[in-house]
């Protein structure tokens, strides 16, 4: 993957910045993308080039088709077209679905939904130019079970399964894939602001008796990014520990 340009969406911590460090050490070109957070995107620039990559820090709202536009003519700049585009930006606002304000429904859904839809659209001919485009998505177990206090963000999450599958008809004319990996509960900063009852029966309940880490996951992003993922397309990779059995 050494010199593939790789966009990370809300990589400046966690998840992403786990697939972005990860790529970092392929040595690709990773744009960092962030909202708010100029100071961790900084700090995961750093770590991609200790790890052998390069890397620049791009702040751009996904829910912001300017600014993601932006976005593009900064990566263009800077490395060129891009290979790969992993959307993994993503928020949560859990309330019960009766409690649920109409905002509250709408934020999660424009952050996952409206953001893989403005980030793919501005660099869907990149990846169909490129020589063997990557779409990678990254979803979640609760897209598929459903969880107490989260119809906004099981709906998104839902909502990725349909959309990665159309994209690889689509891109599949083009000689790229598109993939999702729907991740079990993982040690990020969204899940351990969770009470510790909550995460304690989380891990009781999944088979491997623990959280996921983020390398775990990027580890299969990582995969699905390379040429020896090179004839699967829209299926959805599930790092779980085994939860949903
Ligand atoms: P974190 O809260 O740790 O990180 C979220 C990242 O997304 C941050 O870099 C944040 O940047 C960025 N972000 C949020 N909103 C926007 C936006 N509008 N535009 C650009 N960037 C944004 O989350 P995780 O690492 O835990 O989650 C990453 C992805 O993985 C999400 O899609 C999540 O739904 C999914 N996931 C997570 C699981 C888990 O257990 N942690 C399980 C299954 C799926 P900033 O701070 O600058 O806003």
């Amino acid at each position: 993957m050494q010199q593939k340009t790789c966009v990370v969406t809300g990589s400046s911590r966690g998840i992403g910045r786990g697939i972005a460090e990860r790529f970092g050490r392929e040595g690709c070109n990773v744009v960092v993308n962030y909202r708010g957070s100029a100071g961790e995107a900084e700090e995961a620039v750093e770590a991609i080039e200790e790890a052998g990559g390069s890397a620049i820090a791009v702040q751009a709202d996904v829910t912001d088709l300017e600014g993601v536009e932006r976005m593009r003519e900064e990566v263009h700049e800077t490395f060129g077209t891009v290979d790969v585009l992993v959307n993994n930006a993503g928020i949560n606002q859990d309330v019960l679905f009766s409690e649920m304000s109409h905002e509250e429904w709408d934020v999660v859904l424009d952050v996952h939904l409206d953001g893989a839809f403005h980030c793919t659209q501005t660099f869907y001919d990149d990846l169909a130019a490129a020589d063997g485009g990557r779409l990678i998505n990254i979803s979640s177990i609760v897209g598929k079970g459903g969880n107490f206090g989260q119809a906004n963000y099981a709906t998104a999450k839902a909502g990725m399964f349909g959309f990665t599958r159309t994209l690889a008809l689509e891109l599949a004319r083009e000689g790229a894939t598109a993939n999702c990996v729907a991740p079990g509960f993982i040690a990020t900063q969204m899940v351990e602001e969770l009470p510790d009852r909550i995460k304690d029966r989380i891990k009781s309940d999944t088979p491997l008796r623990r959280l996921g880490t983020v390398e775990e996951v990027a580890e299969v992003v990582a995969f699905l990014a390379s040429d020896h993922s090179s004839f699967i397309t829209g299926e959805v990779i599930d790092v779980n520990g085994g939860k949903d059995l």
